[in-house]
Parts: structure tokens; sequence; C-alpha cells
């Protein structure tokens, strides 16, 4: 067996460290690592496997589209593209889509049209207002749009056109709105940025200004999209609804692609303004669909609002009892825990050691992102490795 990890060293750009841990084989919400061992899996490819790893309706949609067809470019008409077209559009307050390949190609596509909204609707105003400590991707705009200056520092001159300002505060907007404002760019919830949930009328406020302005609302529903935090869309649970919203991560379950929606007035593009030579591919759309039509079909966002109350109340149990625990919050699947001092390491290495796969946030925060068709028996494990793990540092 080749040593992988060494393989890694000598080929591939070093961008970041990885978990030393080779994944050969998944199943449901488990993984097999490449010496045979089984682990727990709430990371789920970054809140991508909404229905776990390798469920048969994806596989049978999978291995049926890669023996019919896979690719034709959006010159032709293709039905599973129609197909998943029409669901999300008729489960959504948006009339329109438009499909990528990923989650910052998607917000990438959101703000051109908005910028070309602005353009003909707004007297060429084209600048959008993104939160700091936000997350929107990494394609060079899209690191512009992220708020944080870890991410921008070694890419200066960054795209201009974008206004970093406070999460959870409509005075900063208020103020850095102008004339050249065309959209205000959020997340529902500051996922990347550390599970951060604002109070909920920061976000009715936020509508209301837009509202106000006559400008857009895009909302950046990559992660909190397709089920994630209980409903089909994470917009539904906070009493507003967007112009545009972008998903990516969750809806093909692992194959890759993303989503831009919008509703009638905001979709505004005409032929030869945006396209894609993969984005809503038979191939990806095949598997859109068939993940979809099953959280549909199955109700999968009932289970991620059981499931994911369970899984924080035996979270806020360990709050109660370690007093390293200082918060847990989280909607749905999504979920974090921030420590007093930076453990986040320690808990994660000693997690992998008893099997258990979690996601380092921060120095002291760790994110939890099972699959959605976790059970309360798979999360009675994961809290009872944590329960152990944490008492051993403590
Ligand atoms: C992951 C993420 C992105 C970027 O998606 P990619 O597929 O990695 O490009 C954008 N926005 C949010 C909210 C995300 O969580």
């Amino acid at each position: 067996m080749s040593d992988w990890q060494e393989l890694e060293r000598k080929y591939f750009m070093y961008t970041g460290d990885r978990v030393p841990l080779t994944i050969v084989k998944g199943e449901g919400a488990r993984v097999w690592d490449d010496k045979g061992r089984k682990y727990l899996d709430f990371v789920a490819g970054w809140a991508v496997d909404s229905l776990g790893h390798c469920h048969p309706v994806l596989v049978e949609a999978l291995a049926k589209q890669a023996n019919t067809l896979i690719q034709t470019s959006n010159q032709f008409y293709t039905v599973p593209q129609l197909q998943l077209a029409e669901i999300l559009v008729n489960n959504s307050c948006l009339d329109k889509v438009y499909f990528c390949n990923s989650g910052a190609e998607a917000n990438e596509g959101a703000v051109k049209l908005a910028r070309r909204y602005g353009s003909l609707k707004l007297n060429g105003a084209y600048e959008v207002i993104t939160a700091m400590n936000s997350f929107h991707g990494r394609t060079l705009a899209m690191t512009a749009a992220t708020g944080q200056e870890k991410f921008q520092n070694s890419y200066v001159p960054l795209p201009v056109g974008f206004k970093n300002v406070a999460y959870d505060n409509i005075e900063a907007i208020k103020e850095a709105t102008t004339e050249q404002t065309c959209a205000i760019m959020l997340e529902l919830i500051e996922a990347e940025g550390g599970v951060i949930i604002p109070e909920s009328k920061y976000l009715t406020d936020v509508r209301a200004w837009c509202d106000q302005k006559g400008i857009l609302l895009i909302l950046d529903e990559v992660q909190t999209g397709i089920g994630r935090t209980g409903t089909l869309f994470g917009y539904e649970q906070c009493g507003i609804e967007p112009d545009i919203m972008t998903l990516a991560k969750g809806l093909g379950s692992g194959v890759p692609i993303g989503a831009i929606m919008a509703k009638g007035e905001a979709s505004v593009f005409v032929p030869g303004n945006h396209g894609s030579t993969f984005g809503g591919n038979p191939l990806a759309c095949a598997a859109g669909y068939a993940v979809v039509k099953y959280i549909i079909d199955n109700n999968i966002t009932e289970n991620v609002k059981k499931a994911g109350n369970y899984f924080l109340d035996g979270l806020t149990g360990l709050k109660q009892k370690y007093d390293v625990v200082i918060d847990v919050r989280g909607r749905g699947l999504l979920a974090a825990v921030e420590f007093n001092n930076d453990i986040a390491k320690s808990v994660l290495t000693a997690c992998l050691d008893e099997g258990l796969l979690i996601n380092q946030l921060k120095p002291n925060a760790l994110r939890f992102m099972p699959p959605l068709i976790i059970t309360n028996g798979d999360i009675d494990e994961a809290l009872g490795i944590l329960d152990k793990v944490i008492s051993n540092l403590e």
C-alpha cells in the first residue's frame, strides 16, 4: 500500500494541514480509513454529504445517469437540469435558477446578477455590502466579499465593489449604503465564521432596509440550504425572503453542484450575460434532483429538527458538566462548541482516536455538521466520545 500522506507532501500544493487520516470508503454516517478502521462522521464533507455517504438513492441515480448521458453543454436542453430547476423553484420563494459547480461560483454569479440589476435599474450601482467574519468562497472576488482579513492579505489589490461591515448590526449596513449600493449579501448564520447566529430582528431589519432602498438581498445559503438547519432553506425560519439565493454544499450530497436562484424581478440575465461549461450538467443535476426529491419525499427536515435539538441538548449537557465548554450554539444539524482555551485541536485528535470525525473551527471552537439522516443512536455515540475526551482533558 502507498504511503498516501507522503505522496501528498511530495505532489500536492500545501494549502492547509490535514487530519492524518486517509479515507477510502463511506456508508451512511460512517467512513473507513485505509487500514480498515471505522469512524463516525460529524464533518460530512463540510456539510456536504446531506444523505450521508453513498446513499443508495443517490448512487442509483448517478449510476443510471452515468450510463445514459453525462455532459452535453448548455447549448442543449437536458432533462435532469430541468427536473432539478422545477423542484427547487416549486419548493422555494424564488422563480428562476442557474446551475454552476461550487458555492464560490454561485456567489460570483449572484454578484454578477446584482451588478446587472444595478446597471439596469439603479443607475449603475455596483457595490455589494457583505459582513465581517463571513465566508463566501475562495475566488478572487469572493475573497473580497468574504470579510476576513486572513483570507484577503495575500491577494491585494482585491477586486473593488465590496464593503465588509459588522455582522448582526443593521446600523453598520445603513451607514455603508450609498447611491452605489446594489445589494447586501449575507449568510443567515455565519457558519465558517463560528456558527454565529444573529438576533432574529437583524435579518428582518436588513430585508426592510433593502425594500426601502430598492436594493437586492442576496442570501448565501451555500451551507444553511438544503435542509441543514431544519427547513429546506434556512430563510424559511427567519421571516424573510431573499431576492437572490445561492446554494451548493448539500445540494448534490457530495457531487459538485451549485445554484443561483432569483425572484422574477431580479432575474435580469439575458443571453450572453452568464454561462458555464459544466454547470447544470446531466450527471450533477441527476444527483441534485435525487437528493432534493429524497429530502422532500421523506420529510428529512423533520429529522434535522429533532436530531438537531437532541444533539444541541446533549452538547448543552456537556457545557453544564465541564467548565472548559463555555458556549454551545447551532440550528438544526449545524452546531458549534466553544472552549475557554485553545484545546479544539487536542479534542479533535482525541476524538479521532476514539473513532469520531469533527471539524476544528477555531483554536478554541469545534463545528459539527453530521449527515441529515443522522440517528439519535449516532448522536449518543458522538456525545459519549466527546464526554470522555473532554473529561480526560480537564
Ligand atoms: C462553503 C461555503 C462557500 C464556498 O463554497 P465552495 O463550494 O467551497 O466554493 C460559500 N459560502 C458559504 C456560506 C459556505 O459555507
